[in-house]
């Protein structure tokens, strides 16, 4: 069975829970700023000394004197967004993912990122990247998967020692007003990020309750250790790999703690709606005539799910455990198996 090919974030939720564009109407006569003021802006929000040693952030393209009407926010900085801010008008693209993380050669237009550059320049774009130092931002990534879930956010799951407030950090342990299940949460997580092929899978009891849950946004199981230590029911990221996932449940002292894996894309998708709003305030406050936009193009890689047929034998069910690890109801929408 085919779960839904990769579907535009919110195109089947009426559009009140996500908003595409804070336009301000076409009456507006606030003062067009220029691409450093946005700059700077962004750079106040997410320091880039604030990044891993290793990350690759700030103004990647881009004429600091050009004025700027329309911006546009996405998770990758792929040839799909940057001719969706080609069609926007926008002369802004804020990616969360770097274009280029290492060192280059080359931006020749024959290579997939070259073309990008080649792109964003002709069309007088320029490109900027928050990436790590938006991850452990107060609000940051994890805070923005928070509260698409309906989580209600207590702490950091890895405080930044450099805060002495303790907010800033990776990921997120968060409570629940009301107990779910495993599989409860699971169809949340589904039914409220947006739509992928993948959807969400778990690994643990689906009937298992869930009271507190670490969030992640993107990959996640570096964090096991952290995850562990913060006494958690659930851990919600994505990315996860067998070994590590299978590792990490089989050990259940002091409890057991379940795994949901959703689409890397679709769990920092979420920042892209909370960056967009924190700049449209930032906008307000200097009067700037200012359009932000949140990119609604999928770009997962992966673009179809083919769930294991039923009719065919299941050599889980012969394995030790395996009433543990029962898939979910296979007719749930977006559910794994
Ligand atoms: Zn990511």
């Amino acid at each position: 069975m085919l779960h839904g090919s990769a579907a535009r974030p919110g195109g089947d939720r009426g559009g009140n829970r996500i908003r595409y564009c804070r336009a301000k109407g076409a009456g507006s006569l606030g003062r067009v700023p220029r691409l450093s003021e946005v700059i700077a802006a962004l750079d106040d929000l997410w320091p880039a000394e604030r990044a891993e040693s290793w990350d690759a952030v700030g103004t990647v393209v881009g004429e600091p004197d050009q004025e700027v009407t329309r911006v546009l926010f996405a998770v990758d900085p792929v040839q799909e967004t940057v001719d969706e801010a080609v069609k926007l008008g926008a002369g802004l693209l804020v990616t969360h993912h770097p274009l280029y993380l290492r060192g280059t050669t080359t931006v020749a237009a024959s290579t997939f990122k070259g073309r990008v550059v080649h792109t964003l320049i002709k069309n007088d774009i320029a490109l900027h990247v928050a990436h790590t130092n938006a991850d452990t931002a107060d609000p940051g990534v994890s805070d923005a998967l928070a509260g698409a879930l309906g989580l209600r956010v207590v702490r950091p799951l890895v405080p930044d020692p450099s805060d002495p407030e303790g907010r800033r950090g990776l990921g997120r342990v968060c409570e629940l007003d009301v107990p779910l299940t495993v599989r409860e949460l699971a169809a949340r997580a589904a039914e409220r990020l947006p739509a992928t092929a993948q959807g969400v899978r778990v690994a643990g009891d689906p009937d298992a309750p869930v009271r507190t849950v670490a969030v992640s946004g993107g990959s996640g199981d570096s964090l096991f250790d952290h995850v562990r230590a913060a006494g958690v029911d659930a851990f919600l990221t994505a990315d996860l790999r067998h070994h590590p996932a299978s590792e990490f449940t089989a050990v259940r002292a002091p409890g057991p703690v379940a795994l949901l894996d959703a689409a890397h894309w679709a769990t920092e998708w979420p920042w892209c709606e909370l960056a967009a709003a924190q700049l449209d305030e930032i906008s307000d406050r200097h009067g700037w005539d200012l359009r932000v936009h949140v990119s609604r193009t999928v770009t997962d890689p992966w673009t179809a799910h083919m769930a294991s047929s039923s009719a065919h034998p299941s050599p889980t069910a012969t394995l030790p455990g395996s009433a543990a690890r029962a898939p979910l109801d296979s007719d749930s929408s977006g559910a794994p198996n």
